[in-house]
Parts: C-alpha cells; structure tokens; sequence
C-alpha cells in the first residue's frame, strides 16, 4: 500500500510530495484512490459487498491481514476517500463517517462511557444533542452535568471530581456562545477526562479542536461540508487509539454507515468546502453589522462583532472569522417576527444551515421547540430570536431582501 495522500495506480513512479500540504491541497487530492481506468475524478463504488478471489484471501480478509474490504457497513472505497480527506483537512490520525450528524454525536460518546460514569458538557448546545445527553444517556445510568459560561472556575467545580467525557458545542447553535476549548481542555485532562468537541458550526475552516487541546472532534457533514442542501452525513475525528480502540468496534455493530454515494457527493463537497465557507463568512460579518444598526433588532450576536461577549476568545479559536450563522433578536415577539419571515423572498424559511442558500429559522417554534421552557429561558432562546444562515447569494441582494422585509 502506497503512503502518498493519494493513487497514482498508472503513474506509480511519481515522487511523494516531500512537503507539507495545505489544507485547500488536501481537500482537492487527499485520499483520491484511483481504479485500474484511470478516471479523474472519484469513483463512486456503490456496492454492499465485496469478494476474494480465494478462499483463503476472504479468510485473511477477516481476520485483518489483507486490507480488502469486506462489508459495507464495515467500510467502502468510496467512504475511505471521504474519510482520508476529512481528516487530512482536520489534522487529524482517522476518520470515521457515519449517515448523520447525530449518529456521529452519539457513538462518540456512547462508544466511551459505561453505567455510572459522569459526562460534563457546555449547556448551550443542538437541540437532539441535549436530548442524548439529558434524556436518553441518564436512562443508562450516566450522570450528566451542564455548563454554562467560560469561567475557569465554574469548570474546575464540575471537573472537580473523575468525569469520562467532557462535551464542548463552540459557538452553540443558534446563538453562538463560544466556549474556551484550550482552557476546558486543560482542565478536563486533570480529571481524566476525555474532550469531545462538536464543530459543526465553526467547520474545518474555522476552528481545529484538536490543536486547541481537544482529543476527538465530530461533525455532521449535513451543513458546510455538503454545504448545498443534499445529504445527511456525519463525522467523528480522532487519535488511532480512539478511533480504533473505542469507536470502530462501537460503529461496525451497531451500524450507522455513511452510504456510499452520500460519501461521493461528500468528497466532491469537500474540494470547495474552504471558497464556501470563508465567502459565506464575509457576508455574515456585512448581514451582522447591518442587523445590528436597525432600529427594529435589539440584539445581534454574532462572534464577528465587537459587542458579541467572547469577541476576542472567538477570532483566537476560529481563524480570525465569524462563522456563517447570525443569532438575531428583535425588538418584538412572535407576531413581528413571523411577519419578517413571511416578507422575506429570497432568505427561504428553512431550518437547515451551512448552505449555500440563506435559510431563517425560528428556533423556539422549530428545531428547539422540544426544550422546557426552562431550558430555552437558560439558553435565551425566546420568541424573539431567529437564526440565519448566510449562503452564497450575493451579499447585496441579501441585503436588499432584508431591508425590503422590515417594511412588512
Ligand atoms: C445539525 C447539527 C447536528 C446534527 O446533525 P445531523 O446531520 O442533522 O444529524 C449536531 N450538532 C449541531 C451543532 C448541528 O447543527
């Protein structure tokens, strides 16, 4: 098996790069595995199955000492590519996909804990990860305490006695509270304790959790990483002992396998992750700065901003970028706000986000209506607060088309 990032079956002479990729390098070239034909672009090997050529040659295949794959909810040429890729851009050992970003979520930590273990997170987090973590994990015995905040001392309290997994969302969906990786980190291996973070917001772009201390990181591939809108998927990233102590042996039974023509539109996704995103930014920093002028809005937060509170923690931790997603609270309640989503004609109502169509969405009503009232006060989710996610359109006529909302 060839080390080089990625095949070169008809030019097997050419040099391996001596140096180090970029990241942009790596997302058009990493883990491209070439058949016999030739092609340019990725093979989409759409099959659940494989065979050996002997007997022998499939015995050896299961017990590893041949890397034929065997299975598809073992692994697929295909997912393989996706998943090299993903984690030459993320620096990291492996990848794992799965078919959404919740079955990422939950195998990376159900594949840890055990009955009686403690899990500490951040409170402000996606509304089905809350569910896991307060729901579904305490059923099983797991003790599960929430964190608000980036005081060092409110986190040493809670990581204060033996924690397995420490849960980071930074920034929070939908109103971008930003948590302190490093320092979380720090404190979280004093206790042993194993540092999960959910960059589903930040993307690989922005934020790399693992230079910042973090030891596992997961994404659902559903937002920037597909980015236009067409398939589920999921992502865990991590050391090989993670990953092939923990999660592999987890993931291959219990089976939420990325398909592989998700994984094709995937990898193709990923060659222009990097352009998306930052042009996504850009605009999110002008739509930001705009909101925040009106009289109509009483809050905008967006980590771009100097009024947002973590302002400077977030252009450390996220490539000095604001991310794509504006949490926008205004002077008014449901009334209002329903009118100024119904006036909008280009901005689609939609509570999907990393797209490259702008999308508004009324979390209180939607995605995070599941939440006590309790937990949406704590998280400030009200009546007043929507969430746009700002796509790919001109910023120009995104603004147009707010402006000419208001007026409704
Ligand atoms: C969407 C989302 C998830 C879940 O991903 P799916 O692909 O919808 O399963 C998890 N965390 C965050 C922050 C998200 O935005």
């Amino acid at each position: 098996m060839s080390k080089r990032p990625w095949g070169y079956q008809n030019r097997s002479e050419r040099p391996e790069p001596q140096w180090e990729l970029d990241p942009q390098t790596q997302a058009v070239r990493a883990g491209l595995a070439r058949s016999g034909f030739g092609e340019t672009s990725e093979a989409l090997y759409l099959t659940s199955g494989f065979t050996y050529s002997s007997a022998e040659e499939a015995a050896d295949s299961f017990i590893d000492q041949t890397d034929h794959f065997v299975y598809g909810r073992f692994g697929n040429p295909t997912v393989e590519m996706f998943e090299k890729r993903l984690a030459a851009i993320e620096g990291a050992q492996y990848c794992v996909a799965t078919g959404s970003g919740m079955s990422a979520m939950f195998a990376s930590i159900a594949s840890v804990v055990q009955a009686g273990d403690r899990v500490v997170a951040s409170a402000a987090m996606f509304s089905s990860c809350h569910v896991v973590l307060t729901e579904i994990l305490p059923k099983w015995g797991i003790q599960v305490e929430l964190v608000s905040g980036n005081n060092p001392e409110v986190w040493a309290k809670a990581l204060s006695q033996k924690t397995s997994i420490v849960f980071i969302e930074s920034p929070s969906n939908p109103l971008m509270e930003i948590v302190d990786i490093s320092m979380v980190s720090e404190l979280a291996h004093k206790v042993g304790a194993l540092v999960i973070v959910d960059n589903v917001m930040a993307s690989p772009v922005l934020q790399k959790p693992l230079t910042l201390g973090a030891d596992v990181v997961m994404y659902s591939a559903t937002k920037h990483i597909d980015g236009q809108g067409r398939v589920l998927a999921g992502a865990v990233l991590g050391s090989f002992e993670y990953i092939h102590e923990r999660l592999i042996p987890f993931i291959r039974h219990t089976g939420p396998s990325l398909s592989p023509f998700n994984a094709w539109v995937l990898v193709k996704s990923l060659e222009t992750m990097q352009m998306r995103v930052e042009r996504m930014n850009q605009s999110a920093q002008i739509l930001a700065q705009f909101l925040e002028a009106r009289p109509e809005i009483a809050s905008v937060r967006y980590p771009g901003l100097e009024s947002h509170p973590e302002h400077e923690l977030a252009m450390r931790q996220m490539n000095k970028m604001g991310g794509t997603t504006i949490g926008i609270e205004f002077n008014g309640g449901k009334k209002e706000v329903f009118s100024f989503l119904d006036g909008l004609q280009i901005i689609d109502i939609s509570n999907n986000l990393g797209d490259s169509k702008s999308l508004i969405t009324h979390p209180a009503s939607t995605t995070h209506r599941r939440l006590s009232q309790e937990t949406l006060v704590e998280m400030g989710i009200t009546n007043s607060v929507v969430r746009l996610s700002v796509g790919l359109e001109h910023v120009d006529d995104l603004l147009h088309d707010l402006t000419q909302a208001f007026k409704s």
